[in-house]
């Protein structure tokens, strides 16, 4: 393990230790499994640029950043409207055959489901018709070779205008958690990049950098903190929201494969282990209480929705969806949580959209991957560059 990271993790109510056995014995392995299912590998997500910042920024031509979006018959049954157009132009983004855009929506995919707008995102998530559908098994996030001042630019945006790194104890505990929601968000993006990297370009090799994972991460032990930090956040909402989650319907179409959906989210939220280890990965009853409390839960939302739309500048496509789905995963556990109905019957008070739950459920895969690669090979990655 990492012994430099020991005893609690901040604000929580588990140790480092803990969280890598439960993530590496019960929620890696359910989470896998679970972003797999037909349910949760198609998401909704309005790809165009549209930024509201910086007018010039074009979309990333390289092409490791494209996006393949879903072609017709692995869309799933229900997903398709039967008194469908033909497409009249299948465009497959940057040569990749299996990729025609599919942009029609039918109702029946959302049968159980509301269309209700996330107050914590910048888009209006009711509104289908710039909406497209994406298979995230298709498109892993990984190194895609954006960089540079388009990419530094954002992340300067969302830290120095929306979420300012807190230095001293000044900051009330709301701001410094959505400092450290993003900054574990950022982190796990990192992790991504370093455990899947294009090593040769000639030859098409890809495969870890743990020497980026240390100049990026590892090196800067609070982005570590920060990411188990985002990681318990996300696991609490979900959680949380346990008893919506399974009452929810997962109908694809495919009955057999709606029902292992149903499984593996049982599974994965009534889990003994977790309930045994840490019951509650987070206590936000605790925010939210001072005089100030409504006022800055308003000010606190307004700067979520300006990251969530920062999300649109993003100028490389792949980075732009991972980047919109983690920021609607991250609002949708915000809403969970910091919802105004608060505390008793979320069952009947909380409105989830299916989109916001499949945000919610590939972003807390996505943070366990990072917890779990930082975990295993951050020793290695340690000793291989402080070694130099
Ligand atoms: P950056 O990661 O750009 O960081 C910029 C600055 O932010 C750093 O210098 C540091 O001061 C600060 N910082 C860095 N990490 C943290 C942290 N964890 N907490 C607090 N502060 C921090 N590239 C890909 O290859 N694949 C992707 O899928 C991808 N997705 C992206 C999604 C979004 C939303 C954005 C904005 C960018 C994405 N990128 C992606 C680009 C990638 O994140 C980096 O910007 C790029 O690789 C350049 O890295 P860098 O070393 O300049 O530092």
């Amino acid at each position: 393990g990492t012994p430099k990271y020991s005893g609690m993790v901040e604000d929580c109510c588990c140790d480092y230790e803990t969280v890598d056995n439960l993530n590496k014995e019960v929620l890696y392995p359910s989470l896998q499994e679970l972003v797999k299912t037909p349910f949760f590998r198609y998401f909704k997500v309005k790809l165009w640029c549209d930024c509201p910042f910086w007018p010039d920024d074009g979309m990333c031509r390289l092409r490791d950043c494209s996006v393949c979006e879903c072609s017709e018959n692995e869309f799933p049954e229900s997903f398709k409207n039967p008194d469908r157009l033909p497409l009249n132009d299948p465009v497959c983004q940057e040569g990749k055959p299996e990729a025609a855009v599919d942009r029609t929506l039918d109702n029946k995919a959302f049968r159980g489901w509301t269309e209700i707008d996330n107050p914590w995102t910048n888009d209006d998530e009711t509104d289908n018709d710039e909406m497209t559908y994406v298979n995230l098994l298709l498109n892993p996030e990984r190194y895609t070779g954006y960089t540079g001042p388009s990419a530094r630019r954002i992340w300067d945006a969302v830290y120095s205008e929306n979420c300012p790194k807190y230095l001293s104890q000044e900051s009330c505990q709301e701001e410094k958690i959505l400092y450290k929601l993003i900054s574990g968000l950022h982190s796990s993006i990192s992790v991504h990049i370093a455990s899947d990297y294009l090593l040769d370009e000639a030859t098409n090799m890809w495969g870890q950098n743990l020497t980026l994972m240390y100049d990026r991460v590892l090196q800067y032990p609070d982005r570590v903190r920060n990411l188990y930090f985002t990681f318990l956040f996300v696991l609490r909402a979900v959680t949380k929201a346990a008893d919506y989650l399974e009452q929810a319907e997962y109908n694809t179409g495919s009955h057999n494969e709606d029902l292992k959906t149903q499984s593996f989210i049982k599974q994965l939220l009534y889990n003994s282990k977790l309930q045994a280890a840490c019951p509650v990965p987070f206590d936000e009853a605790k925010l939210w209480r001072g005089q100030s409390g409504p006022e800055l839960k308003q000010k606190i939302q307004h700067q979520f929705r300006n990251i969530s739309a920062l999300m649109d500048c993003v100028g490389c496509e792949k980075c732009r969806l991972w980047g919109k789905l983690q920021v609607l995963g991250l609002g949708t556990a915000l809403k969970i949580l910091f919802s105004e109905n608060g505390q008793e019957n979320l069952v009947q008070t909380l409105q989830l959209q299916r989109n916001e739950v499949i945000a919610l459920m590939n972003l807390l895969n996505r943070l366990s991957e990072s917890v779990k690669f930082v975990h295993e090979m951050g020793p290695t990655a340690e000793r291989i560059t402080e070694g130099h």
